[in-house]
């Protein structure tokens, strides 16, 4: 029995990528890494402080802020920043493991970190938002450093509360550094940042079809299912549609918006939403305005999954457990093939049994499921573009970005591939696990170095 308060997410995060290293040949090799992964499992520190900060009626308010340093053997602490009344250190502490892992999967020397405050940022002013990010950073700059700790964006933060950071950052210590990613690019963010994770994805499920199929298939003609509507799947579905494929859903915490005709999600629509999102409003708006109504359908209180019709590829792209194993067995029922992760542990440990065990079952034909650590990757690998160009003082085009990125999601994809090949005993003709290579791939890498 633990004398620790139970932390549900942390704990779903640690038996997933446990489970996957107790089913390989991993330990057989290096019996070693049993200790490295029990010494993981720790944060190295953990930081938690009082945030009070003053609304637009003079009132005081205070919110809880924390930043999980979870392991620093790659390199400075990096991870995102998640500003949502949901977060507790449980939340945090998932995120913040699942990211050293995923860090070590760019290949960039990157540890692994999170934070955040459970202050929402739907339905505050502008001035509100930034008089908190001032109080949050009062307290955290004492904690980071382009070195230290090099925190980003993540739900509920975007360039805005960067930016309002980043300010705080440099007033109170009085120099200027990378400290922050994602930042604006007039004052030292990269280009591609803000697409990296959502292009990085699509880049990631490129490679899948294309090894599934034997290199004859592509996005092209593919119906694509996708969840979330913030910056990570606003920027997945302008890519799949540049590729040829047809986007069939988004959705908010509120429900799923569903395109009704042939056509699905077109540029404009998605960039109509991202200005609803910017404003925090609904996507119900969309569909109930008259311009779009004949084109959606708005399903209050629901996901996407069970209401999309056919689809070929899905991607969860909004937050954590947000597909249950009744979603993922419609999914397969719908005719997925591909099911890849926006979001960090987008799946439930039964909607990745049910994929696994149709990976295993149906072999060529397989469903075939990677996990956010690896298909996400290509936000914070671009994150790491910018602490080089900003360390370097230098300022890459965004061909060069998008390049290095295409480069980083086809290592990662390769490296999930040849890591289950190796250490995952499999039958004949069947897909490697992405979900085993990944985990593998990103833990020994820290152990080692560990
Ligand atoms: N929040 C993002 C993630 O989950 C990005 C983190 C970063 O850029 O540091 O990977």
């Amino acid at each position: 029995m633990s004398n620790l308060p139970s932390e549900p997410e942390f704990e779903q995060a640690y038996n997933e990528l446990a489970s996957t290293l107790e089913n390989s040949t991993l330990f057989e090799k290096h019996p070693e890494y049993r200790k490295a992964l029990k010494v993981a499992a720790i944060p190295e520190r953990v930081i938690q402080f009082r945030v009070t900060w003053e609304d637009d009626k003079g009132e005081v308010q205070v919110n809880r802020g924390f930043r999980v340093q979870f392991n620093s053997a790659l390199g400075p602490y990096k991870g995102g920043l998640r500003l949502h009344p949901s977060v507790n250190l449980s939340i945090l502490k998932f995120l913040g493991f699942e990211q050293i892992f995923k860090n070590a999967l760019t290949g960039l020397n990157m540890g692994g970190g999170k934070g955040g405050s459970d202050f929402d940022p739907k339905g505050k002013s502008d001035n509100e938002i930034r008089r908190f990010c001032v109080s949050f950073m009062r307290e955290l700059n004492k904690h980071i450093g382009a070195d230290t700790d090099v925190p980003a964006g993540d739900i509920g933060t975007t360039g805005r509360e960067i930016g309002y950071m980043f300010g705080a950052y440099r007033a109170e210590k009085n120099k200027w550094e990378g400290v922050l990613t994602g930042k604006g690019a007039t004052w030292g963010g990269s280009l591609i940042r803000p697409e990296a994770t959502g292009y990085g994805l699509v880049y990631y499920v490129e490679h899948m079809i294309k090894y599934a199929s034997g290199g004859k298939e592509s996005f092209q003609g593919k119906r694509v299912a996708i969840s979330g509507s913030g910056n990570v799947a606003q920027y997945a579905a302008l890519k799949v549609i540049e590729l040829g494929g047809t986007v069939v859903s988004l959705s908010d915490s509120k429900g799923a918006l569903v395109a009704t005709g042939t056509e699905g999600f077109t540029p404009e629509h998605i960039n109509t939403i991202a200005d609803l999102k910017v404003k925090f409003k609904q996507l119900s708006e969309l569909a109930e305005s008259a311009q779009y109504k004949s084109k959606f359908q708005y399903i209050a209180g629901a996901r996407p999954w069970v209401h999309v019709g056919k689809v070929d590829v899905a991607l969860p792209s909004a937050t954590q457990n947000e597909v249950s194993g009744e979603e993922a067995e419609k999914l397969i029922e719908a005719g997925a093939k591909f099911i890849a992760e926006g979001s960090n542990m987008g799946c439930t440990q039964q909607a990745i049994d049910i994929f696994e065990k149709c990976r295993k079952e149906n072999k060529g034909n397989a469903i075939w499921y990677a996990p956010g650590k690896a298909a996400n990757a290509g936000g914070v690998a671009v994150s790491g573009l910018e602490m080089a160009q900003n360390s370097a003082r230098l300022k890459w085009t965004a061909e060069e970005v998008d390049e290095k990125l295409k480069g980083i999601m086809q290592n990662c994809f390769e490296n999930c591939l040849s890591t289950a090949q190796e250490y995952v005993p499999s039958a004949e003709g069947e897909f490697p696990s992405l979900v085993a290579g990944g985990n593998i791939a990103g833990f020994s890498k820290v152990a080692a170095a560990m």
